[in-house]
């Protein structure tokens, strides 16, 4: 199992065999116009949602963390035009259309226990010996 060189996605062995074979998802442009207007990101995802999560998890490993500690950004998504033609043929419906997304992080803390064995004395049992 190797993952997809285009998209990333996990791809199968048997893909390549008996079934019709992996196809990448949707191609998607993101932005965050707060840091930058001008450059779009091509993101794989299976919807826009999906592309502004991908990118929100990139952009807080790039900057610091910042949106595990509160901070939230507006994403913008949108249809890459190429992968939408090559997959909707002529349609232009939904190629204009902008989603925007608030995006937040959480960082979840995680607690272990681990039993750790002593040596308990246990009083009863010498107690026990000097009755008899
Ligand atoms: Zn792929």
């Amino acid at each position: 199992m190797e993952p997809c060189e285009k998209c990333n996605e996990w791809v199968y062995d048997w893909d390549n065999d008996c079934s019709p074979g992996h196809r990448c998802p949707p191609l998607w442009l993101v932005q965050c116009p707060k840091y930058d207007d001008e450059d779009w990101d091509k993101i794989y995802a299976q919807d826009a949602e999906v592309a502004a999560e991908k990118f929100a998890e990139e952009h807080d490993r790039n900057y610091s963390h910042t949106m595990m500690g509160g901070e939230t950004i507006v994403v913008r998504v949108r249809r890459e035009p190429d992968d939408y033609n090559s997959r909707e043929g002529l349609a232009t419906a939904g190629l204009d259309k902008i989603w925007e997304f608030a995006c937040n992080g959480e960082a979840i803390p995680t607690y272990y226990a681990t039993e750790i064995m002593i040596e308990v004395k246990d009083e009863k049992d010498s107690r026990k010996t000097t009755d008899d």
